[in-house]
């Protein structure tokens, strides 16, 4: 019987991965996708995510192919600065990096005999002393099931009887076309009722725009209303861009009272998806991985496990949640007053001391 089963070979799942076999423990991963394609947005990681990655071992990989950012703005649409937060290199606060180059310098550490590729769960049986999982044709026995299978989680809904809510934002995501470069700044343009994100990793600058969209309106016109008011590169390179390579989703949002039940436990978006506003979504699945992996190698009961497990993490996910309600609140307004009041008040909040606060504190 194989200890640990993880469905689930993303972001959060391989990195559970890769800290089990740092510790020598005995895993599984059953994956849906029948390849890992290089396909996928970019994601900025914040310090508590890198740390993750410097535990791992791999972290210089995952810079040598993203952007080092040492300063990042607030503009409004018209381009003026709202505020601006200085972060000092050395401190290696934020990254701006392609998903599949953190994937990859995870699985590089993961055998590939230890995943199953082309294998979602069909079924999934609770022993008295063990879990029994099917896929690809085969059943995996193990002490313990990881849903790691992120937001759409099959796990989730097989164990806990829970899906995700739907927001009302919009997610539109590209890189630039080739040849167009983006200025060296992270910056996040607020529209109203919608923020822009442009920024770039070592090789390609890249677009995100998150829209509030309203019952009755189509969100095609939502984007190009926001492309239009902001215009210059933004919208320069949405008129060049591929349609097919622009990534279109909802975001979406889980809550759960408890994430484990049984023998199964969740991590990363499965357990908690919070609003891609946050930038945290990566960083807390890396962090839920360390966690769980930790307390694995610590021993004692399953239940005593999930149980350290989930008291170590409900604290930042807590902060989280705070950080979400007053960024989604405050950045997606559609309310032209609110919109000029935050603006006054954004230049005074101390958001470089925050943030170095706020993700020291967990690592
Ligand atoms: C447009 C966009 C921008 C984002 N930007 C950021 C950002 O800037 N910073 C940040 O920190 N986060 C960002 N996020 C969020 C971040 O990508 C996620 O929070 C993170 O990937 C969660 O990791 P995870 O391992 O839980 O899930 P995932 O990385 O989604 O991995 C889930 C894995 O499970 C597999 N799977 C799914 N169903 C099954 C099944 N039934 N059986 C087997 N395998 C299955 C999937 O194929 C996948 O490999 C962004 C998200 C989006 C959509």
């Amino acid at each position: 019987m194989t200890r640990t089963v993880i469905v689930g070979g993303g972001i959060g799942g391989m990195a559970l991965a890769a800290f089990l076999e740092q510790q020598g423990e005995d895993y599984v991963i059953l994956e849906q996708a029948e390849a890992f394609d290089r396909v996928g947005y970019g994601i900025a990681l914040w310090r508590n995510g890198i740390a993750m990655l410097e535990e791992l071992g791999v972290a210089e990989n995952v810079f040598g192919e993203g952007y080092l950012i040492d300063r990042f703005e607030i503009r409004d649409s018209a381009g003026d600065p709202v505020t601006s937060v200085d972060l000092a290199p050395h401190e290696r606060m934020l990254l701006a990096v392609h998903r599949a180059d953190i994937h990859d310098a995870l699985r590089s550490v993961v055998p590939r005999e230890k995943i199953v590729m082309d294998a979602a769960p069909t079924g999934v049986e609770m022993k008295g002393d063990g879990v029994k999982v099917t896929a690809a044709g085969k059943e995996f026995a193990g002490e313990l099931l990881v849903g790691a299978d992120g937001v759409h989680s099959w796990v989730r809904e097989s164990v806990f009887q829970q899906g995700c809510e739907e927001t009302d934002t919009h997610l539109w995501w590209f890189w630039l076309p080739e040849g167009m470069t983006m200025p060296d700044k992270l910056a996040l343009i607020w529209v109203q009722g919608s923020v822009v994100i442009i920024g770039k990793n070592r090789h390609q600058g890249l677009v995100e725009l998150g829209a509030t969209v309203r019952d009755g309106q189509d969100p095609e016109d939502v984007l190009e209303a926001a492309m239009s008011e902001v215009g210059g590169v933004v919208e320069d390179a949405y008129t060049r861009v591929d349609p097919d390579q622009v990534f279109h989703d909802t975001a979406k949002r889980v809550r759960l009272p408890s994430w484990t039940k049984d023998r199964t436990v969740l991590i990363g978006d499965a357990a908690h998806a919070v609003h891609p506003i946050t930038g945290m979504g990566a960083s807390m699945a890396l962090t839920d991985a360390y966690a769980l992996a930790e307390e694995i190698g610590d021993g004692g009961s399953v239940q005593n496990i999930f149980g350290r497990y989930e008291a170590r993490r409900r604290p930042d996910l807590k902060k989280t949640r705070r950080e979400e309600l007053f960024l989604y609140r405050t950045m997606y307004t559609s309310s032209p007053v609110f919109h000029r009041v935050m603006k006054s008040i954004y230049p005074f909040l101390p958001l470089a001391r925050y943030y170095k606060r706020r993700l020291r504190a967990h690592l």
